[in-house]
């Protein structure tokens, strides 16, 4: 049996955890968290990086640190995760879905500045796959109607956007380690925060309201309640098991995309004779092969497929199933425009096994299968 998905582990995860138990240091903003945090700092060039409990929490300190509030709207595709959304319709906001462009399953950037009334707050582009959304014109748009940009970049770790980090472009930037995560720590996340300013704040609302980090840094000599907040900090254990994959991040990103590359190769001849399509990363986006996914003719040709790869031991799953379409999603949003392409193109997404240690073998056996049905 191939599975979909098979969690990253690297060897020294499990010294680095002992070595959290033997020093008694297993709750949140321990050593670990502090590596996690250096590390993308870093490698983002973002100025403040602060790993959640998960990308939703992440998500949901950018909608506070944003002051969004009841009555307001954000923008963002239906073609994602709830918690994209939740995060705004938990502080009162109505979330107003955009078409998706279908090369890249992103939000359609040509059909945002529609949808912008005087009610809009954030902007909250997905980067599907891992493969940027057209950030230049997005961020154009914010900065000329004065929104926020909170990038859902839960799927793009290690990805660029004209040598950028995603999650390093807008005001906030929201990572995923959880285990289905090009890397992961279990569950987990990471805010990025582009306004130096905003840090302080962050990292207040993080800790329950209180200026508990400031207090271990040594900057003041004792702590308090300041503000409102939550805890959304994760176990320094769990940051280790990530730091262990950080570590090996070229390497992992590397053999992701040699296996990703593999597949593209394989499935060409498919894709030329009309039979299925693949996917596309526009000029100047650097993506992470967090996914390999194909489109069939439709939702039957897909559910065919699925039953024939699963008969020949080969686990292909589809996606998310439109946001707009679903009971909470028309409670608390609304779709913007026509529904062109969110519905059809995700009915058609077939996402074929990717993970870290998936054999070039495989990949060769899955393509074979695939091929074989259209026969
Ligand atoms: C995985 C994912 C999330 C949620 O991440 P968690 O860490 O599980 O909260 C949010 N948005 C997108 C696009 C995702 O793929």
């Amino acid at each position: 049996m191939i599975n979909f998905n098979v969690p990253p582990y690297m060897e020294p995860a499990k010294d680095y955890i002992a070595e959290c138990v033997q020093n008694q240091k297993i709750c949140g903003d321990g050593p670990y968290t502090k590596k996690c945090n250096e590390w993308f700092e870093k490698k983002t060039g973002t100025a403040k990086c602060l790993m959640t409990t998960s990308c939703t929490h992440a998500t949901e300190l950018a909608a506070l640190l944003s002051d969004i509030k009841e009555g307001d709207e954000v923008i963002l595709p239906s073609y994602t995760f709830v918690s994209t959304a939740n995060a705004f319709v938990l502080r009162g906001a109505r979330v107003v879905f955009v078409d998706i462009r279908p090369d890249t399953m992103n939000i359609d950037e040509k059909l945002i500045e529609g949808a912008i009334t005087e009610r809009t707050k954030a902007i909250v582009p997905v980067h599907y796959a891992g493969v940027s959304c057209e950030m230049d014109t997005i961020m154009d748009i914010a900065r000329h109607h004065g929104l926020t940009v909170i990038e859902d970049a839960a799927q793009g770790v290690m990805s660029e956007y004209k040598g950028q980090a995603l999650g390093s472009i807008g005001d906030y930037g929201c990572y995923s380690f959880h285990e289905t995560k090009n890397y992961s720590m279990g569950e987990g996340g990471a805010l990025l925060i582009k306004d130096k300013e905003k840090a302080e704040e962050a990292e207040i609302i993080r800790e329950k309201g209180t200026n508990r980090s400031k207090f271990y840094r040594g900057q003041i000599d004792k702590y308090t309640w300041v503000n409102f907040g939550s805890s959304y900090l994760p176990s320094d254990m769990n940051a280790a098991y990530l730091y262990a994959q950080l570590e090996k991040a070229e390497m992992i990103n590397d053999f992701r995309l040699s296996r990703w590359a593999q597949y593209y190769e394989l499935l060409t001849s498919l894709r030329n004779d009309e039979r299925i399509e693949l996917p596309t990363v526009p000029k100047g986006c650097r993506h992470n092969a967090h996914m390999f996914y194909i489109k069939t003719a439709d939702i039957e040709e897909r559910s065919a497929l699925i039953a024939h790869l699963k008969d020949n031991g080969i686990m292909a799953v589809f996606h998310y199933i439109p946001l707009h379409t679903s009971p909470a999603g028309k409670r608390f949003g609304s779709f913007h425009g026509a529904d062109v392409y969110t519905t059809k193109e995700s009915e058609r997404l077939l996402r074929l096994p990717m993970y870290y240690g998936l054999e070039e073998e495989q990949v060769a056996y899955i393509c074979d299968k695939v091929k074989e049905f259209y026969k």
